[in-house]
């Protein structure tokens, strides 16, 4: 069985170099990232060492752990590895004594290096460099899974011999087991479930009988994990299937984002452990069996509804979307849950980019479709997403384009009603892999402030959100200019 499910941060940020937008990005950071950069290059000088002695010794896959903990990430790539639920921390029976020898030898520096990479994270905090502390703080766990600290400041605690959410710690010390097919069960339950059985109403029944049960929406499946709850009737299987899958864009959106979520007082207090042992409330998706049941539910709010595949409510705090067997219709999800994750980061009702700047809100999500899974992690900004095609095809084919300064100018209604709207969307996707990729994400961090002050808890700070020309320092025709240069090589 697979625990894969209730991983609170299930992947280590080692490739996300997020830069803070709370304090200015002058010399005082650059000065933090040079001092990283001597920090790494002297473990490197290290792991080449024992690296040699693993060439010598014939043992492949040790050189090969090494080649992975050397490279850095490149700023261009928004990928991200997955993090071990525990680390081990004795060499396997199988090595010989030499090899036992360098294994060790190979622990100790990948632990002596995490608690430097700790350290400096902190120092980076104090600093006021939040977001860029967080992802030092992934940085150590990428060399020692086990760093207790760093962990604990990402959210984890330990039970048995694991590494899990609090969520997670609470459902196992009440005697809940995590399963793929059926979410959180009680483990005496599990036989039934196995048997084909489910329980409704505390009553035991047979699957399909429960199945006709939870079509009614009422009585819907819930699928609780560590930051969401899924109610669908479509299947259980499917709401277990999507809880995990929301998990794994989480934890992404929160290293990209990382500046965005985490202030240097908020981050202070997760260096404290004060968030580690609390569950917050969940974010709600609903996921309906057919379009016509999200029509029909959806259409009194919302008279377009017919013309979406999905939709997130700023006052149900809902994202609602529907099973599709043509489509997998994933980008959909993480479209929606992107606008839930940048709304919900406040609590309160606000309206977001009413008069000006709402091509972003729109083009962020839309970039962040472009969120996959491969073997060994996930990433996002593959340029062959069909959006980015789309922006391509909008700029250099048919020779669309509303300048930058034009499009900024456009406030939510305006741009939702603007007669060019599918075109600007292109356009919106494209700029935003632009403002996120372009000359290796030299204007990541400007982006990331941007969309913090749209997004603010504060209406001074909203109102008089800074534009992009203003935060990168680069006037609106250059980048007009860069982008058509940047899209002829975003390229499959
Ligand atoms: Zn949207």
């Amino acid at each position: 069985m697979s625990f894969s499910g209730l991983r609170a941060v299930a992947t280590a940020a080692c490739l996300l170099f997020a830069v803070p937008v709370e304090a200015a990005p002058g010399r005082e950071l650059i000065g933090l990232q040079q001092q990283f950069q001597k920090l790494h290059a002297d473990y490197v000088v290290q792991l080449n060492s024992v690296r040699e002695r693993c060439v010598e010794l014939g043992l492949t896959p040790m050189a090969e752990e090494i080649d992975r903990l050397r490279e850095l990430p490149k700023p261009s790539e928004l990928r991200s590895e997955d993090l071990p639920e525990t680390a081990q921390s004795n060499p396997p029976d199988v090595l010989t004594r030499d090899a036992r020898t360098v294994w060790n030898r190979l622990r100790d520096l990948r632990e002596r290096h995490a608690g430097d990479v700790y350290l400096f994270a902190r120092r980076v905090l104090k600093a006021g460099f939040s977001g860029y502390a967080y992802n030092m703080v992934r940085e150590a766990l990428r060399h020692n899974p086990d760093h207790d600290k760093a962990r604990r400041v990402l959210g984890f605690v330990r039970h048995e011999q694991r590494w899990v959410s609090a969520l997670a710690a609470d459902m196992l010390r009440n005697g809940y087991v995590w399963d793929d097919r059926f979410g959180w069960v009680l483990k005496s339950h599990l036989p039934h479930l196995e048997a084909g059985e489910e329980l409704v109403d505390s009553r035991w029944m047979s699957a399909a009988r429960a199945a006709e049960v939870r079509r009614d929406f009422r009585k819907a499946w819930e699928v609780r994990t560590d930051h969401y709850k899924i109610r669908t009737n479509v299947s259980l299987e499917k709401g277990v299937e999507l809880a995990q899958a929301l998990e794994e864009y989480y934890e992404l959106f929160h290293e990209v984002f990382a500046g965005y979520f985490s202030t240097p007082d908020q981050m202070r207090k997760m260096f404290e452990g004060a968030s580690s042992r609390s569950v917050a409330p969940p974010k709600l998706v609903y996921y309906y069996r057919t379009r016509e049941e999200y029509v029909d539910r959806l259409k009194d709010r919302f008279p377009q509804i017919a013309q979406t595949n999905g939709m997130y409510y700023t006052s149900d705090r809902t994202v609602h979307f529907f099973h599709d067997e043509a489509a997998e219709n994933l980008a959909t999800l993480y479209h929606e849950s992107t606008h839930q994750l940048f709304y919900e980061a406040f609590d309160h009702e606000r309206p977001i980019a009413e008069e000006a700047h709402f091509w972003i809100v729109e083009g962020i999500a839309c970039y962040m479709e472009s969120y996959r899974r491969s073997d060994r992690g996930v990433s996002i900004g593959d340029p062959s997403y069909i959006r980015f095609e789309n922006a391509r095809q909008t700029l250099l084919v048919d020779r669309y384009y509303v300048p930058l300064q034009e499009l900024s100018g456009m406030g939510a209604k305006e741009f939702q009603h603007h007669p060019q709207v599918g075109k600007n969307y292109s356009e919106a996707s494209g700029l935003a892999a632009f403002f996120m990729h372009y000359g290796d994400g030299q204007y990541r961090d400007a982006l990331v402030a941007h969309l913090t002050q749209l997004y603010s808890g504060d209406a001074s700070i909203r109102s008089r959100a800074r534009s992009l020309d203003d935060l990168t320092g680069v006037r609106y025709e250059e980048l007009d200019r860069q982008y058509a240069e940047f899209l002829r090589e975003f390229v499959p």
